[in-house]
């Protein structure tokens, strides 16, 4: 049965995207005895789905993302809260709660957590859209395996960059990091572990240029060096692409007032300048954007709008 306006479902405090921080409002928000339903487009877990391993969360060390988000998404359901697959397309402010349409339904609550997370960004190479699905790659766990023994590049100079390579230079033959600077933003121990391994070589300094084709496939990666101006063409098959992320904001910007897609300003607490409003994970302005700071942001604005939802419920009589 669809939902429209006139028979919306309700509930107390709808989380949009089931990434890490928005599985970790549901979670909390229902524990705190909140009717919690939690919208997924895609695939719960988000962005962590494609970390072949994670290193850094607090007492899983080598982990997959999978395992994790198949963990995390027991727990929310386990809580109570409700996962739909569903995209969220506008959030409308109503009588000091809102309204929220969806691909399929329409929803009332008291409070929103947007929890939308961000999306991979593209080189922008001419043939890219072309190529992707047949050599240019923004997944290495999705995609790798169907490179095995072959040569492959990795473009970026991130964890996930650093990750990905990682990960493709236990099945590929041969794996090249291209990077704009010689210096990674992604971790020193990453860069460690690859550095020690026989089957990477770095091309540091260097911008990709080129997607060579054969009219069907990649059959090539042309850089140029910065430092020389001179151009080098990498025998690969396939090129992965880590160079980093956009918030998936687009729909819910003019709530703030904000005109571009952006990351969104809110508080510790997930707050935001719109009352009931509170934003978590990685859509969220911030300084550092790890799983283990997802999470938070998810506690802490689960905790906040469960917290309103009550207060509203306590001044409507609802
Ligand atoms: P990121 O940290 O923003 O790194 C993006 C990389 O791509 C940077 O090295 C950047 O170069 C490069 N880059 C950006 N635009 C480029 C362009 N037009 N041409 C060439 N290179 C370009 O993105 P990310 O690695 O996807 O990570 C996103 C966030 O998730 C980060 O906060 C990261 O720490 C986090 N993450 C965490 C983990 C983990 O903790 N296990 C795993 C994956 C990701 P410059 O360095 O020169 O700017």
């Amino acid at each position: 049965m669809t939902h429209t306006e006139t028979d919306a479902i309700f509930t107390d405090v709808l989380v949009i995207g089931a990434g890490p921080a928005g599985m970790t409002a549901g979670l909390y928000a229902a524990r705190a005895g909140e009717r919690v339903i939690v919208l997924e487009k895609e695939t719960p877990g988000g962005q962590i789905v494609l970390s072949p391993r994670v290193d850094n969360y607090p007492a899983l060390p080598q982990v997959s993302g999978t395992e994790l988000a198949e963990r995390m998404q027991e727990q929310l359901e386990q809580s109570g809260a409700e996962l739909k697959y569903e995209e969220a397309l506008e959030v409308t402010p109503e009588d000091g709660g809102f309204l929220v349409r969806t691909d399929t339904a329409c929803y009332r609550c008291l409070s929103v957590v947007l929890a939308a997370g961000a999306r991979h960004r593209a080189l922008g190479l001419a043939g890219e859209e072309a190529l992707t699905g047949a050599g240019v790659s923004f997944c290495a766990v999705c995609d790798g395996p169907f490179y095995q023994g072959r040569d492959v590049a990795v473009i970026g100079g991130g964890n996930t960059a650093l990750q990905d390579a990682l990960f493709l230079s236990g099945i590929c033959a041969r794996v090249y990091i291209v990077h704009r600077r010689d210096v990674f933003r992604g971790d020193s121990a990453l860069e460690k572990e690859l550095r020690a391994r026989d089957n990477v070589t770095f091309r540091l300094n260097a911008v990709a240029e080129k997607l060579q084709t054969d009219g069907e496939a990649l059959t090539g990666l042309t850089i140029a060096h910065q430092d020389t101006g001179e151009r080098e063409t990498l025998p690969v098959e396939a090129v992965f692409e880590a160079v980093g992320i956009v918030p998936q904001t687009a729909p819910f910007m003019s709530l703030l007032g904000l005109a571009q897609e952006d990351y969104l300003p809110a508080h510790e607490n997930g707050e935001t300048a719109l009352p009931g409003l509170f934003v978590a994970g990685d859509c969220r302005k911030k300084d550092l954007r790890q799983l283990a700071t997802a999470v938070g942001d998810g506690a802490n604005a689960g905790t906040a709008a469960a917290g309103y939802a009550r207060r509203r419920r306590g001044e409507t009589g609802k």
